[in-house]
């Protein structure tokens, strides 16, 4: 593209990374684009590291990608753009040497960009971050999540569901190349449909697509959020593929319960290498300060995610073989959330053929998170948080005066057996649900009236 070798590199200078000499030229392979609410980010695949300059032009706004010593390989133009603020991409050789990618914004954003160095999954990657205007952080994403309103003065349950990897960071890669980032996701999708349904409880999605978000990043979101309990879901993988089974697993301040636990917590800690926080400032500036803080704060909440954990077994006992009966302990950065109970969900193993093909299975998923969601609900209905409607409803408040409790079919209820738990007449169930017969199927949600 002749014009674009016009384009003075004048306007503010953001980033200079100088990492080798490139005598011969890198080559660009290919280039990603992901979305997250905050960012539209690029990747560039490239044979070896490089150095690189990005700067933003206006009228019409651009952002300029410089790669020194560089060529492209294939075709870079053709990336899907949509919901992203970029129009289009050009690249062109420059100064002999150097290559130059222009995109083409809709809208000003403010680039930051990084190297990633290879990974089991990926090469060499030049990662461009382009932070929508007004954002730059998670503060973008509007905490409405547990605010009570004027006509409900009491506040819900939040739970916040993280489904683990995500973007540059796929997981692990288990049988017929399936994604543990992708059926994390969709098991996530699952169990927000079933927390939104429940009255008195609201779900917040850490992840809501594709996209990677860094550990911490994710533990600051929940935190903005006031969630009450913090749940990500993962899944697991063995290089003996006859391992199989769901584990819990909680924070653990002084070592891992097992080996097992310590190496998969090892793995898990490494997604921010592979997904690439980079140096996108985080909170952390007082990172000793917080660990202290931290620590002086977990014990109370770590007994509460070892209970919640316990619960959380019987229920998927019902649905899916466990590796464990017991709530291993490992220390995870993503579930060192303080004072947030939290627990992290290995749903299988998606290098065992079973296990994925249960993980690949939308039925499947939905049982796993029907059992998940039970848990967590009956859970708190047990014990829930001072000034949440669900402790009011539990104090008497007016239970039902507002109508139902909802219950969420499991594999093996039948309507006779929920009527007697929930200690009322079978057709009274019927005739709340506009059912002309007793049967009912799993994953239906039923209006359980008051009594
Ligand atoms: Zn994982």
């Amino acid at each position: 593209m002749e014009s674009m070798l016009r384009l003075l590199p004048c306007a503010c200078l953001l980033s200079f990374v100088c990492c080798v000499n490139a005598a011969a030229a890198a080559v660009v392979e290919s280039v990603r684009a992901y979305r997250s609410p905050e960012y539209t980010r690029l990747v560039f695949d490239l044979d070896t590291p490089l150095e690189h300059k990005v700067f933003t032009l206006e009228n019409p706004d651009r952002v300029v990608i410089d790669l020194i010593g560089a060529k492209a390989h294939g075709n870079l133009d053709d990336l899907p753009l949509k919901d992203t603020h970029i129009d289009s991409i050009r690249h062109a050789p420059r100064n002999d040497s150097d290559l130059r990618v222009v995109l083409d914004m809709n809208a000003k954003v403010q680039p930051r960009s990084f190297l990633l160095s290879k990974n089991e999954q990926y090469g060499d990657r030049l990662v461009i971050d382009l932070y929508d205007a007004g954002s730059g952080s998670t503060e973008a994403r509007q905490v409405v999540a547990s605010a009570a309103t004027a006509d409900n003065p009491k506040r819900n349950i939040t739970v916040a569901i993280s489904a683990g990897h995500g973007g540059e960071d796929p997981g692990a890669i288990g049988i017929d190349r399936l994604r543990e980032k992708d059926v994390v996701l969709a098991i996530a999708r699952e169990v927000e449909k079933r927390i939104n349904a429940t009255p008195g409880f609201h779900a917040l999605m850490i992840r809501e697509s594709d996209y990677y978000i860094g550990l911490r990043e994710r533990v600051e979101l929940a935190h903005q959020h006031d969630v009450d309990f913090y749940v990500a879901i993962h899944a697991d993988a063995h290089t003996n593929n006859s391992a199989t089974g769901v584990t819990l697993y909680a924070l653990s301040q002084s070592g891992a319960t097992s080996e097992q636990a310590r190496l998969l917590a090892e793995k898990e800690n490494a997604a921010d290498l592979i997904g690439g926080v980079g140096p996108v400032s985080l909170t952390d500036k007082d990172e000793v300060l917080r660990s202290v803080l931290l620590d002086l704060s977990m014990t109370g909440s770590v007994a509460t995610s070892l209970e919640i954990g316990k619960h959380l077994i019987d229920s998927l006992d019902n649905v899916t073989n466990l590796r464990r009966r017991n709530v291993e302990q490992a220390a995870f950065v993503e579930l060192k959330s303080a004072d947030i109970p939290s627990l992290l969900v290995e749903s299988g193993y998606i290098t065992n053929t079973k296990d994925a093909k249960n993980l690949a299975s939308p039925e499947w998923r939905q049982r796993f998170a029907n059992a998940l969601v039970n848990g967590i609900v009956t859970w708190f209905r047990a014990r829930p948080p001072v000034g949440t409607l669900v402790a009011w409803q539990k104090e008497g408040g007016t239970a039902a005066s507002h109508g139902a409790d909802t219950y969420t079919v499991q594999s093996g209820d039948s309507l006779s057996r929920i009527a007697q738990r929930y200690k009322m007449d079978a057709s009274v169930i019927m005739f709340a649900n506009d059912l002309s017969s007793d049967i009912i199927h799993v994953g239906q949600v039923l209006k359980i009236p008051s009594s």
